[in-house]
């Protein structure tokens, strides 16, 4: 049994680097949603409004493995409790408090969850709380892919923080170039696309600049999580830079740290258990030595 599900995961990967975190979402009032609830809480992540619900199941996902080592996933939440996050379940004071509201797509594929998220983004919005978007495409949730294409470009319009991999930029635009896909997907609302590149690290962007960060050379055991992972690493590092989006150093500076804690995530295997503290972290960056 291993706890996961990405914001939850990016949560966890934040509270390890120093970052406060809380989790905003709802669970089954069950054995395994507890299980969930009790280590976000060891983690360090605040729990105080995660919903427990009592008359939906947590949901599941069973991984296996094949003989070369590639993953599969089957998921059991038809419905899970995660679909059932009302919007009078968030706390617009619980927001304010925050720098960064992180999402995903997952939540926009049913209700209420999808009115609960859009009513969270409202209140953050309303607040000056950066929205960050992780697409996070998992077509399982969807009816079909063009109903997935539409509804989870919507975002885009509001988003502050873009998070997407290659596969789902040329997925989203049919485009794999990192330049010319972005060039596509990008609003004025935005300040910052990151597109992850596996083992070759990153490609961003904001409306004044773009670079690539390259990855850390690593023995790779297992990629569950390096995405979230790089989330936090990436969230971490603005908020240490002070969210100066016009700062390309310190921009590229935080794509070093998520392309650190992705890399180190892919050493071990599982998601939660795969992310690095702060001195793991901070050896990585300062035993590679390499421009930035
Ligand atoms: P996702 O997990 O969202 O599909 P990626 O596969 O692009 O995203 O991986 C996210 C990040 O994890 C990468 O940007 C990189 O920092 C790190 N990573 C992934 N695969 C490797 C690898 N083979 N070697 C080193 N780092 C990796």
């Amino acid at each position: 049994m291993a706890a996961g599900g990405a914001p939850a995961n990016v949560a966890v990967a934040l509270a390890r680097l120093g970052t406060a975190s809380g989790f905003l979402g709802k669970v089954g009032n069950d054995f395994f949603g507890l299980h969930l609830k009790a280590v976000l809480e060891e983690s360090g992540v605040d729990t105080s409004y995660m919903q427990l619900d009592k008359s939906t199941n947590t949901g599941l996902a069973f991984v296996s493995w094949d003989e070369r080592g590639d993953a599969s996933y089957l998921f059991y939440r038809n419905p899970s409790a995660d679909t059932m996050l009302k919007p009078s379940e968030i706390s617009r004071d619980y927001i304010q408090q925050a720098r960064v509201l992180q999402f995903g797509s997952l939540l926009l594929a049913n209700e209420p969850a999808s009115a609960a998220t859009y009513h969270a983004l409202r209140l953050a919005g309303d607040a000056g709380v950066f929205l960050s978007y992780d697409l996070n495409l998992r077509l399982f949730a969807w009816p079909d892919e063009e109903t997935a294409r539409s509804v989870v470009s919507v975002p885009l319009a509001f988003a502050h923080i873009l998070k997407i991999n290659q596969h789902e930029l040329e997925w989203l635009t049919g485009l794999s170039d990192p330049l010319a896909g972005t060039d596509l997907l990008w609003t004025s609302n935005l300040a910052l696309i990151v597109v992850t590149l596996g083992g070759e690290g990153c490609f961003y962007r904001t409306a004044d600049f773009n670079g690539r960060v390259g990855s850390f050379p690593v023995e790779v055991k297992d990629t569950i999580g390096a995405g979230d992972g790089f989330m936090a690493g990436l969230l971490d590092g603005l908020r240490r830079g002070n969210f100066d989006f016009d700062d390309e150093a310190m921009i590229r500076q935080a794509c070093r740290q998520a392309t650190a804690v992705g890399a180190i995530s892919t050493t071990r295997p599982g998601g939660i258990p795969s992310f690095p503290n702060r001195a793991e972290v901070d050896q990585l960056l300062a035993t590679i030595n390499r421009e930035v």
